[in-house]
């Protein structure tokens, strides 16, 4: 049974979920982050049963998310769902960076009750506009008795924060969760859980205290790897470096000797993999500690929070 005594707050950042364009044919040539919160909120008529808060926090294209959204946002979630009234916060994002912002949040808050990202393929105006349907199902986790984590839901299939991945630049079924599989599915209202929530060890909101989010990239191994890149990274100043390896997390030879270097001087380099699923194991021998089972968006995330907490 779902609570509606409390309210979920729903807070906007922008993306193709608020998007729009002149023709209701073209699923391509729109404009992301037109729409403000109320607007998304209305389109859904089911929703007006339903207590909200409403806030937009940001109205961006995800592709140019920063760090200064990802403070604000962490921060307006903690002192939500501290409040005895809000059940859940649901938040709107764009896909492209959707994956990271999850991460982010699920680390440093790992919260105690449900945060669930939505976010649509289609813009606002076209004629198979996924938003309402997926902010719907977002509200409807958020509300979920017991629900707790970071989550996202696309196209009726619910995704945990550590798992959750773009995996295909198109169709409006565009996610996955890798080996983990999805932790259920939204059916007609009601959720079909598959597994158990997204849990972790907080790093908690002092971790964005400790001052700027550390200069991290990534760098891939491929045929012809060369050395230069990294070396002129290095010299630029970079304090983390996460390569995304071939297989399980190999590297081509040139690539690695710049590596080591780069990491006898200080910088943090770990290794994971350019495959689209699994993980980097560490065997004998290997100088650079592998990534496990995190993503290379995920891990830059997880290098430049560790290098934060120093
Ligand atoms: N570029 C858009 C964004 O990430 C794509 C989307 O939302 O689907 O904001």
């Amino acid at each position: 049974m779902q609570d509606s005594t409390r309210s979920v707050a729903v807070l906007a950042t922008g993306g193709t979920i608020a998007g729009t364009a002149a023709d209701p044919g073209d699923n391509i040539g729109y404009t992301a982050a037109q729409l403000g919160v109320k607007a998304l909120v209305e389109a859904v008529p089911a929703l007006r049963e339903v207590p909200l808060l409403t806030e937009q926090v940001a109205q961006l294209d995800s592709k140019d998310m920063d760090f200064a959204v990802w403070a604000t946002l962490a921060r307006r979630v903690a002192e939500l769902l501290a409040r005895q009234d809000i059940a859940g916060v649901v938040i709107t994002h764009g896909t492209d960076t959707l994956e990271e912002t999850a991460y982010a949040l699920q680390r440093l808050l790992a919260p105690a009750k449900p945060v669930v990202l939505s976010a649509a393929m289609r813009p606002a105006t076209a004629l198979l506009r996924d938003g309402p349907q997926n902010l719907l199902d977002a509200v409807t986790l958020a509300r979920e008795p017991g629900a707790r984590g970071v989550m996202a839901v696309l196209a009726g299939t619910v995704h945990s924060a550590l798992d959750v991945r773009k995996v295909h630049s198109y169709r409006v079924d565009a996610f996955g969760s890798g080996d983990a599989g999805p932790l259920g599915y939204i059916e007609e209202g009601r959720l079909r859980r598959l597994r158990d929530w997204p849990m972790v060890d907080p790093l908690g909101l002092e971790a964005l205290e400790k001052g700027a989010w550390p200069w991290v990239e990534i760098v891939t191994s491929h045929a012809g790897a060369r050395p230069e890149g990294v070396h002129a990274l290095v010299k630029a100043g970079v304090k983390g470096l996460v390569v995304a390896g071939t297989g399980n997390g190999s590297l081509h030879h040139a690539l690695e000797a710049a590596l080591l270097e780069a990491q006898r001087a200080g910088v943090g380099v770990w290794r994971s993999t350019r495959c689209l699923a699994g993980p980097v194991q560490m065997k004998p021998g290997d100088g650079l500690p592998a990534a496990g089972t995190l993503t290379p968006v995920q891990a830059r995330i997880e290098l430049m929070l560790q290098l934060m907490r120093g």
